[in-house]
């Protein structure tokens, strides 16, 4: 297979109206002087800001020696389904996911890149943080999610510290992409895919522009994505509590049939049975809203949705400018 471009940049774009051309400038000044061809995928996820009319002004502005593709979503379907619109898209013989904030630099991307082609052996080279600059609560939030992602999913391991932010051959794009699910969580589908890795430590800089996406309920709705999608030791859980509490039960029935019958002490029943209820009634619930979790996922999986809708596909390649 042979492949027009040596990298394609693959850049999700949420409300980055102000980080798109800075984006452009740098990677193409950074690439050029290296005489290495970059393609740059920009997919547009539904943002409110003026991204879309931008980046459609972008690549009829740019030169075709210089690749630009621009997917624009119809509404915002996440980060993940913008990575797999863009690798769908790319052409590069390697791809880089990066994003547009320029917190990731074309830089460093381009170290990465040369030391991929330094080292055949390696399929992948991942960026590894370098202490963030975040809360304790936040820190602490993610060594807890890694400690027991990597506890109770046995078969792979994501590093604690490992971004999004790669550099890959083509084949584990494919790979990536031969992998139907909706509901992604691609530092689990990294390590599910395998290939050689290799991690090199990076400092991210601060935003170009604009603010971060994250927010408390989105990073626990990431974690808990994560941890659904890539095991099933939940529902083993709720067997085991069922199977504890139905032991407990047994002994405490030993222990009253033993007060009244052999000691003829009157266990009072009310407080008993109203704890009972309540205790088994929470756990009840408890284990239904775990099966719910995983039901109402094969629900929605079962509908065989797209991952995203693009509305728009652009690229300033010279014989198909405009629409692809
Ligand atoms: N992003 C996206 N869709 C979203 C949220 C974010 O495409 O729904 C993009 C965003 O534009 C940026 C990248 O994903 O290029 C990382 O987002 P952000 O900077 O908010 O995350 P952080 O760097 O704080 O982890
Ligand atoms: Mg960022």
């Amino acid at each position: 297979m042979t492949y027009p471009f040596s990298l394609s940049f693959v850049v999700p774009c949420y409300n980055e109206v102000d980080n798109i051309r800075l984006f452009k400038r740098r990677a193409f000044e950074c690439f050029d002087a290296e005489g290495i061809s970059l393609e740059i995928v920009f997919v547009n996820d539904g943002s409110q800001d003026g991204t879309f009319e931008l980046l459609r002004e972008v690549v009829s502005e740019t030169d075709p020696s210089h690749p630009m593709q621009a997917v624009q979503f119809s509404r915002n379907f996440g980060k993940e389904a913008a990575l797999y619109a863009g690798m769908e898209a790319a052409r590069g013989e390697c791809i880089c996911l990066i994003d547009a904030d320029l917190q990731q630099t074309p830089e460093d991307a381009l170290r990465m890149y040369k030391l991929l082609m330094d080292k055949p052996e390696y399929d992948i080279v991942a960026a590894c943080q370098i202490e963030r600059k975040e809360s304790i609560v936040l820190k602490l939030f993610k060594h807890s999610f890694y400690k027991t992602f990597n506890g109770i999913c046995t078969d792979i391991e994501i590093p604690a510290n490992v971004s999004d932010f790669r550099v890959f051959r083509h084949a584990v794009a494919d790979a990536l992409l031969s992998l139907p699910e909706g509901q992604r969580f691609s530092k689990g589908l990294f390590a599910w895919v395998g290939f050689k890795t290799l991690e090199v430590p990076y400092e991210p800089d601060a935003r170009a522009n604009g603010e971060s996406k994250w927010s408390v309920k989105s990073l626990f709705h990431y974690a808990a994505n994560g941890i659904l999608g890539f095991t099933t030791w939940p529902l083993k859980v709720a067997v085991w509590i069922g199977l504890v509490a139905s032991l407990g039960g047994f002994v405490y029935l030993l222990w009253i049939i033993f007060e009244y019958a052999l000691r003829g002490t009157d266990v009072p029943g009310f407080p008993t049975l109203a704890c009972l209820i309540l205790l088994f009634g929470g756990l009840q619930l408890t284990v239904l809203g775990v099966i719910g979790e995983y039901l109402s996922r094969s629900y929605i999986e079962g509908k065989h949705r797209p991952l995203y809708i693009a509305k728009e596909h652009l690229t300033n390649e010279e014989s198909g400018e405009g629409e692809k």
